[in-house]
């Protein structure tokens, strides 16, 4: 359930209602917009005493949300979320993009790739320190000293740092060095760890599952939100199908069916969608064009040498040639980069 209330409720008159629903055994989830406030009542919703509510004086209306995603649905916030790292804001007119490795492999690289990315426009650095990788016998992350040598890399630079965290006990060190804590797409449907990166108070990056519907995908993203954490970016990066021409498929009809369906911001990976560095600029502009908040890239200083992704990776001149023009693509939508 929704619970409208009217324009300029004061806090205490928020909290007032907020105190109730959860007396009523519901968790509530205040949404403050420029306009009104809302609040979600998510849990049982058959505890719920609906004419209690309504007799509030502050409260406007209580409406049903109809979607299986509650606090995800364009039904509860109308307003696209702007989440911040930084200086920077995801979900406003500014394409953002973020770029880097696929894996931390030494300073060298880190800073060497660091700086190409700021030079070509890149508001955030990306790399994985802990890598979800298909076999166990290849190259499975540095750990936290690859985590380190991003939060040097980020000193250079000043470009916050995205990773992810693949397990439970991770999360506490990841989000220490992380400013985007990204769960993988193997990891998409681990509710657990959902749930863990849920209760943090810093940004989740949540790629869709490699064969996760829509509906799937939202669901996680309503995991990490039922638990207080409301800063979730969307990241559609390839799906599974028969296709092997490339890695995967990159789902671009996804973007702005998630557009409708929900306030949160969506990026693409071309990278990982497509899995060859030769089409990752034509599919950046696609996603662009499509409707998408950003791009995540996978960028290498010397990708013949890259211990995971080479293929699928730019190097630094092929990164700044795509992100000129990407520009006149943003502006033709109405966005900057
Ligand atoms: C990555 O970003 O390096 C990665 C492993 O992505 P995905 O989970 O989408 O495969
Ligand atoms: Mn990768």
């Amino acid at each position: 359930m929704i619970i409208v209330l009217k324009a300029k409720a004061t806090d205490k008159e928020i909290k007032e209602v907020a105190d109730k629903i959860e007396r009523m055994g519901l968790k509530p989830h205040v949404s403050k917009g420029v306009e009104r406030t809302i609040i979600g009542a998510i849990g049982d919703e058959s505890l719920l005493k609906e004419d209690q509510l309504k007799a509030m004086p502050i409260v406007e209306k209580v409406m049903p949300i109809m979607k299986p995603y509650k606090l995800v649905s364009r039904e509860f916030k109308n307003e696209g979320t702007v989440i911040k790292i930084g200086n920077t804001k995801i979900g406003s007119k500014e394409i953002i993009v973020m770029a880097g490795p696929c894996a931390v492999e030494s300073e060298e690289q880190m800073i060497s790739v660091a700086k190409a990315a700021k030079k070509a426009g890149a508001k955030l650095l990306r790399g994985g320190a802990f890598k979800p990788r298909t076999s166990p016998y290849s190259f499975q992350g540095m750990g936290e000293e690859g985590l380190q040598l991003l939060a040097k890399a980020r000193k250079v630079t000043g470009l916050p740092i995205v990773t992810e965290v693949m397990t439970i006990e991770d999360v506490p060190l990841v989000a220490d060095y992380a400013d985007v804590l990204q769960i993988g797409t193997r990891n998409a449907q681990n509710y657990n760890l959902l749930r863990a990166v849920g209760k943090i108070n810093k940004p989740v990056l949540l790629k869709r599952g490699l064969a996760s519907t829509l509906k799937e995908f939202l669901m996680a993203a309503e995991y990490i939100m039922s638990e207080g954490n409301h800063k979730v970016i969307l990241c559609e990066r390839g799906i599974r199908t028969f296709c092997t021409y490339t890695r995967n498929t990159l789902d671009l009809n996804i973007i702005p069916v998630l557009k409708k369906e929900t306030h949160l911001p969506v990026i693409v990976d071309p990278s990982h969608g497509t899995g060859r560095y030769d089409i990752v600029n034509p599919m950046s502009k696609a996603s662009i064009a499509a409707g998408a908040d950003g791009l995540m890239i996978e960028v290498h200083p010397n990708p013949q040498e890259a211990t995971s992704d080479g293929d699928q990776s730019l190097n630094p001149v092929q990164f700044a040639k795509l992100m000129r023009e990407l520009k006149p693509v943003a502006k033709a939508v109405g966005r900057k980069l």
